[in-house]
């Protein structure tokens, strides 16, 4: 499997994210995606895919960080995102549940990140809370050419037709467990090829929430919610969506 989607930059795996990352292993985790969401994160998530050749990188600034970073910090980013490790841009887009930072520097942030993905021919990586229709709305109006991954999806099926249109695939993770019945639905009407595994490690921990910290081991509790709803074993269920992710980030073959 692949965690499309992690922050174990974050301080919570300080004491043990070796053995985090041991668990992921053993538990068939083959590659993950770590999202440096702030100007201050990218420095360690390059020095934990330093230690480990698994690891891709994804750079970017997230809407709630949007409000203190200069504008000054894009040609910074541009030169981030052209690393060979580094696979995406984000994660960006909108968060109005959250009033970290003001709408206009959220917006603002997020089209300059949707123009240099654009720009370097990398997928997007979106986050959106409470901000449905203006998110779709500006990836619709930009529409970016390497396609993306709506982050968390957690909506219904109207929504999989729109994210189809723009090319970009759905992350599933902890939620895919809490019993959401239109995100149920999204799941499966949606095409196998726009599903993607992720678990945004250390948020989400998939039902039966016991840890209180999720870890991208714990995809191995999504794994059967996602083969129930699909009718996959899981070996399918793992090889579609490895494959859908290596296609997303263009990942070597061997992830
Ligand atoms: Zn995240």
């Amino acid at each position: 499997m692949i965690d499309t989607h992690c922050h174990l930059a974050d301080k919570r795996f300080d004491r043990d994210r070796d053995l985090v990352l041991d668990r992921a292993r053993h538990a068939g985790v083959t590659h993950l995606v770590e999202i440096a969401y702030a100007p201050a994160i990218v420095e360690k998530a390059h020095a934990i895919a330093a230690v480990h050749p698994w690891v891709s990188i994804c750079v970017g600034v997230h809407p709630g960080e949007s409000g203190k970073v200069p504008d000054a910090y894009l040609d910074t980013l541009r030169g981030h995102a052209r690393h060979p490790r580094v696979v995406a841009i984000g994660e960006t887009g909108l968060d109005f549940y959250r009033d970290h930072a003001p709408r206009a520097d959220q917006e603002r942030w997020f089209r300059a990140q949707a123009g240099l993905a654009d720009e370097l021919g990398l997928p997007l990586v979106i986050h959106q809370r409470s901000a449905l229709a203006e998110t779709l709305a500006v990836l619709e109006e930009m529409r970016p050419a390497a396609g993306g991954v709506l982050h968390c999806f957690d909506d219904g099926p109207a929504v999989v037709e729109r994210a189809r249109a723009l090319g970009f695939k759905l992350g599933l993770g902890g939620c895919l467990t809490y019993g959401h019945a239109a995100l149920e639905e999204a799941v499966q009407a949606a095409p196998a090829d726009m599903l993607v595994l992720e678990t945004d490690s250390p948020y989400l921990e998939p039902e039966p929430r016991s840890l209180r910290r999720n870890e991208p081991g714990l995809l191995a509790r999504v794994l059967p919610r996602l083969c129930a709803l699909r009718g996959w074993t899981p070996a399918e269920a793992d090889r579609i969506t490895t494959a859908n992710a290596r296609a997303l980030f263009r990942l070597p073959a061997g992830a």
